[in-house]
Order: structure tokens, then sequence, then C-alpha cells
């Protein structure tokens, strides 16, 4: 587990010791972070489990092992150099990546296989099917707009989230990006044809909601995913990382997509 001490790193070494089968191999932090030495079970919250957060991957990234990461975007060519060359599949959770580890993956791709994906929770990507081929057989028919709820909290908007599902909206029915509409305010006259609309809303502690309305001259649909806690991404990690991990996996770049439709 790369990324060990933080928020998703504790949620993952939980998960991994409470999924059958799956076990805590090794946990990896920054040099200088005040928990190396603490038991990395006990700073999850679960007790005991007699791996110490240490500061060196190397040392724990063994054959046979899985890397998951949930940690800086700076780590990766160096953690995906290693896994390759260690022939480890991975598991890359990271977001916020540029073009250097965006070639690592692609690079670590060649030896092994890797799943990277910036929202691993099983809901949400399957969502992300749903939408496109709602887009694709409602057709142009139906103008497509995408509402976002989250906590009062939240720095950034609309989330990373909803431009993802907008992106997809626009690939399904072969529309430009540029349509994707961020907000609306004045005198904007009528809604063009191939726009997106995408609206966030900001209150109290609600985690992430979006709507994803395909609005008809008769009919209306709506898909809404509703997320509960961060859970949700360490349990589609856990599902990446045994996916990823199977016999006869072949090495290549795969996506949540391809974890739970193959
Ligand atoms: P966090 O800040 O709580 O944890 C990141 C951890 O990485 C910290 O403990 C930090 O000490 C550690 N770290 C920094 N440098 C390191 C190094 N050189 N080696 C090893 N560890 C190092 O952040 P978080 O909320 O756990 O999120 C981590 C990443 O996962 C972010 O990029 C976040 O956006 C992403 N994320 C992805 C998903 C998903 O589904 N893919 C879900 C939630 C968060």
């Amino acid at each position: 587990m790369l990324g060990a001490a933080g928020r998703m790193g504790r949620l993952c070494v939980r998960a991994a010791v409470q999924s059958a089968g799956m076990s805590v191999a090794g946990a990896v932090t920054r040099e200088g972070d005040p928990r190396v030495g603490e038991d990395s079970g006990e700073l999850a919250g679960i007790g005991f489990i007699g791996v110490p957060i240490v500061t060196d991957l190397g040392e724990v990234l063994t054959p046979g092992r899985v890397l998951v990461d949930f940690s800086v975007p700076a780590v990766l060519p160096a953690a995906l150099r290693l896994a390759a060359e260690r022939r480890c599949p991975a598991v890359i959770g990271t977001t916020g990546l540029k073009a250097p580890e965006r070639a690592a993956i692609e690079s670590a791709g060649e030896a092994v296989p890797v799943v990277a994906a910036p929202n691993m929770a099983v809901g949400v990507n399957v969502v992300f099917n749903l939408i496109a081929r709602a887009a694709r057989s409602l057709g142009p028919g139906f103008d497509m707009e995408i509402v976002e709820l989250h906590h009062r909290r939240k720095k950034d908007a609309p989330s990373g989230t909803a431009e993802r599902m907008a992106e997809i909206l626009a690939e399904a029915r072969g529309l430009s990006h540029d349509g994707i509409v961020r907000a609306r305010e004045g005198l904007i006259g009528p809604r063009g044809d191939g726009e997106i609309g995408v609206a966030a809303l900001r209150g109290g502690e609600v985690v992430g909601e979006h709507t994803v309305l395909f609005i008809g001259s008769t009919e209306r649909v709506e898909i809404i995913h509703r997320a509960g806690n961060r859970d949700s991404f360490a349990e589609g990690a856990m599902r990446a990382a045994r996916w990823v991990s199977a016999p006869g996996r072949r090495p290549g770049v795969y996506s949540m997509q391809d974890v739970l439709e193959t």
C-alpha cells in the first residue's frame, strides 16, 4: 500500500484486511512522516496487524504482490518502474496526474497489468456506463443536464466526477466538449442543441450526489448516484487489486470499466 498513512491508504488497509483472501503485505509513506514505525492496522483503526509503516517501497514490493497506490503524483514514476521491474501488477488511485505520470503508467503497462482510475467507486463506474448508453439510445431529442451536490467544504466545482460525466455524454452523442456549459446566468437566450449543462450545488455534509437528466418533450429520465462515504473508493480499489492480479491477466493499462465488465 503506497500512501498507507493517508485517508484513502488507511481505508484500503482496513478494506484489504476485511476482504477474504487478501492481506496487507507492506505499508509505505513518505520520508519524514511522523507515523513511520507505527503499525498500519492500528493506524487504520483495526488493531495490530504486524505490518509497520515504512518509507522504502523497494523493501516491500516483492514479486507476487500488488502495488495499490493512493498517494501523490510525484511518487508514481519511480513506483511504477519498480512494479514493472518486479512484475507486480498495480492499481493507481492517485488523481491530478500530468504527462510524466501518465507516461509512467503507459510504460509500466507494457510489462504488467495496471488499473488506473480517478474514481474507483463501483457504483459511479456503473453509472458512467448507464449514462453513455442512455445518451446514445435516447438520442438528440433529449437535452442532457447534470446537477451535482456536495458538502459545504468542497473546494472545486464542478466535481471531477461531474466533469467526467459531461465528457462521457458528449462522446456518446458525438458532441464537442466545447458544448459543456458549467453555469448559466443572465440573459442567456434559448438553450443550444449541443449543450450539456453542469450545475454545482453546495451545502451541509453531503458526501456527493450526481444526477444526470435526459429531458425530452414528452418524458424525462434521471439517473442518480449518491455516495455514502469514502469506503466505496477503497472497496473499488480492492476489487481492482483482485482483478489485476488474476492469473493470466495480460500487461496493459486498464480502467474500472474493464474491472467491472470482464
Ligand atoms: P492524503 O493526503 O490523506 O494521503 C496521501 C498520502 O500520501 C499522505 O499520507 C502522504 O504522506 C503520502 N505520501 C506523500 N508522499 C509520499 C511518498 N513519497 N511515498 C509514499 N507516500 C507518500 O490523501 P487521500 O485523501 O488519501 O488521497 C490520496 C490520493 O487519492 C489523492 O490524489 C486523491 O485525489 C486520490 N483519491 C482517489 C480516489 C479514487 O477513487 N481513485 C478516491 C479518493 C481519493
